[in-house]
């Protein structure tokens, strides 16, 4: 059997609420699709938590679907946000794509001293961050904010969300703390540089201004890729203080 086609929809949920479709949606579920009357769904729309819903109206353009019964309770991630340096475009996507699934709260786009990279789409990101909800069966969907300067993020931090400072120079070193010693359920940020690295005067400014809430942090002895370490990073976050345990 086809698995069911599952939607993240603006619109609010709850018994027998009835949610218009129209453009794209219309088009992937009538005409990509080809669901018809009475097919059933799976609706979120990040806070209502996910609705078994049957298509009421389908149009080529527009349509209807009618919220049934909830089929899972509202599952927000941890207070977990990812910081990154935008990279090349396929990988930025990845990025976008791997923290959704992994369960960021929020992805932050940040500009370094040796950022390189085209423009940065938000609203094409924001897309991705929904389509990787869809797939991977979360109800919550990470808010992707506008790019920012590293310097000025870190001009207004708030000193209680502990930042993980995965530092290309520490590969090798063994400084590779467990995170167990933390508490958890407190707030913390993944921080990943670009192609490049980080600048001296990046590492002066996290482990010197703002010592105590960074964590300079070791992915091993090779040095990876800002894809592969954004990966690395939020896994042994979520398995060591997140919703693995
Ligand atoms: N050009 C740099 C590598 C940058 S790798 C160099 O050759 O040294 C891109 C990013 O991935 C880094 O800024 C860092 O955030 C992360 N990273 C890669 N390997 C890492 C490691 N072994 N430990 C910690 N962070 C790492």
């Amino acid at each position: 059997m086809a698995s069911i086609v599952r939607l993240h929809v603006d619109h609010p949920l709850a018994q027998g609420q009835t949610v218009p479709v129209d453009g794209g949606q219309a088009h992937y579920l009538f005409g990509v699709m080809r669901l018809s009357v009475d097919a059933e769904v799976r609706l979120f729309n990040g806070r209502d938590g996910e609705w078994a819903a049957r298509v009421t109206e389908a149009g080529r353009k527009r349509g209807a679907l009618t919220c049934l019964a909830q089929s899972a309770p509202q599952l927000d991630p941890p207070d977990l946000w990812l910081l990154f340096a935008p990279i090349k475009k396929a990988r930025t996507d990845f990025i976008v794509e791997k923290a959704t699934e992994l369960g960021a709260a929020r992805i932050l786009p940040v500009l370094t001293d040796y950022t390189n990279s085209e423009r940065v789409r938000v609203d094409r990101l924001q897309a991705h961050a929904i389509e990787a909800a869809e797939q991977c069966g979360g109800t919550y969907v990470p808010e992707v904010a506008e790019p920012q300067k590293l310097s000025k993020v870190l001009d207004d931090w708030d000193r209680g969300r502990m930042i993980l400072h995965c530092d290309e120079e520490t590969a090798g070193s063994g400084m590779t703390p467990g995170l167990e010693q933390f508490r958890p359920g407190d707030p913390w940020a993944v921080l990943i540089g670009p192609e490049g690295g980080f600048s001296p005067a990046e590492r002066r400014r996290l482990d010197t201004d703002l010592r105590g809430s960074v964590l300079r942090y070791s992915l091993g002895p090779r040095i990876l890729r800002a894809d592969t370490a954004a990966v690395a990073a939020l896994t042994l976050w979520q398995a060591s203080l997140g919703d693995w345990r």
